[in-house]
């Protein structure tokens, strides 16, 4: 009999669960906030619960199904986990501790079908989307170890999906996930902390658009023309800059007050980092007259493929060409870059070690 992932079910879930065990409701309560509130990761430690119930429990169910095969600590404090699902899959996760809020960066599928050029986990091509029960036993993972088990997050926290993966082709394991970890009787990280960065699935920014209690988005861009971003990312083909930027203008209706969604730009030195590519840019955004901020992400350097960071300069004249155009733009502050921090280094890099190849030394920026 194949086990239940305890950790992938909703409360209301937890309850058909237990009932199906000729178990009362208050067992699913005393389960699910062992899960997520007291965040353990093993039934042993659920001492509320009869030995009995505990036993029948193991038979025919896990609680945690990733194992941590390395941690790292950077200098700035990041720390990054490589996990591995119960077949052996390698799964992202990163922790930033910051100073008004901490972050965990999460990864919702092991590998990444899109072919990003400039990042490492395409590489590794796809190898599975992660199930809801994985996407939140990694923000339990972070979080137990940044704080201690069960203990309370001291500056609460955010989540950004910007791992490994392509959240809107895990959609269904995502807004479970963000389902789950909502709930005030659990983790209590509501959508409104949570951010999902995707590199332009057109018909689920659409969606998203129409879901009442969603997260807030970002677009990766890397590119302010067609011709450049069919390069850089492939999916442009299948969803050109007027289908995204159409799509974003709709979801620009569902935003909140205060709200803004954001444009991701990983820069490459002289590849799409001119005076001219701001330009294009501001004019591509004023030209839907989106309200948005666009994020730019120095490229890390040190990677020895075909991309280079671009100088600091050049990262400070590209923002400053998008501010006279009237389009705020904020340089990201690299962390972690000691630890290989950008997601998809980790799992990647292994794989060049074991396969030798040029070709998989790069990494991601998004
Ligand atoms: S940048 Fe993101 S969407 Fe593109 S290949 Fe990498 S993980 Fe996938």
């Amino acid at each position: 009999m194949e086990q239940v992932h305890l950790t992938g079910l909703t409360e209301a879930e937890l309850r058909e669960f237990v009932k199906s065990m000729g178990e009362p409701d208050y067992r699913a309560r005393q389960i699910f906030g062992a899960l997520h509130r007291r965040r353990l990761r093993s039934l042993d430690g659920m001492t509320d619960l009869p030995k009995e119930l505990r036993a029948a429990l193991a038979e025919r169910a896990a609680v945690s199904t990733l194992t941590v095969e390395s941690r790292y600590i950077s200098e700035d404090g990041t720390r990054r986990y490589l996990l591995k699902t119960h077949d052996g899959l390698p799964v992202e996760t990163v922790f930033i501790p910051e100073e008004r809020r901490d972050t965990v960066c999460f990864s919702s599928q092991s590998g990444c079908p899109l072919q990003c050029s400039f990042c490492l986990t395409a590489k590794l091509g796809l190898l599975r989307t992660l199930t809801a029960g994985e996407i939140v036993e990694q923000i339990v993972v972070a979080l137990n170890d940044a704080y201690g088990q069960g203990a309370r997050t001291p500056r609460g926290t955010n989540l950004v999906a910007m791992g490994a993966g392509e959240p809107f082709l895990a959609y269904d394991s995502l807004m479970k996930a963000l389902r789950i970890m909502a709930a005030e009787t659990g983790l209590h990280i509501v959508p409104n902390r949570v951010t999902v960065s995707t590199a332009g699935i057109v018909p689920r920014i659409r969606e998203l658009a129409t879901v009442p209690d969603r997260p807030h988005l970002a677009i990766s861009l890397a590119a302010p023309t067609d011709e450049l971003r069919d390069e850089l990312m492939p999916i442009n083909r299948k969803w050109p800059l007027r289908e995204l930027l159409a799509a974003c203008k709709e979801f620009e209706k569902s935003l909140r007050p205060g709200e803004r969604f954001t444009f991701e730009y990983v820069l490459l030195d002289n590849v799409n980092d001119s005076d001219e590519h701001a330009r294009q840019l501001a004019n591509l955004l004023n030209r839907h007259q989106l309200r948005t901020k666009v994020n730019l992400i120095p490229h890390n350097p040190g990677d020895p493929l075909p991309y280079r960071p671009s100088p600091p300069e050049r990262v400070e004249s590209f923002r400053r060409t998008l501010e006279s155009k009237g389009v705020h733009a904020f340089v990201r502050r690299p962390r972690g870059r000691d630890i290989y921090a950008a997601c998809g280094q980790l799992s990647a890099r292994r794989a060049a070690a074991n396969n030798p190849s040029p070709a998989l030394v790069h990494q991601l920026t998004r």
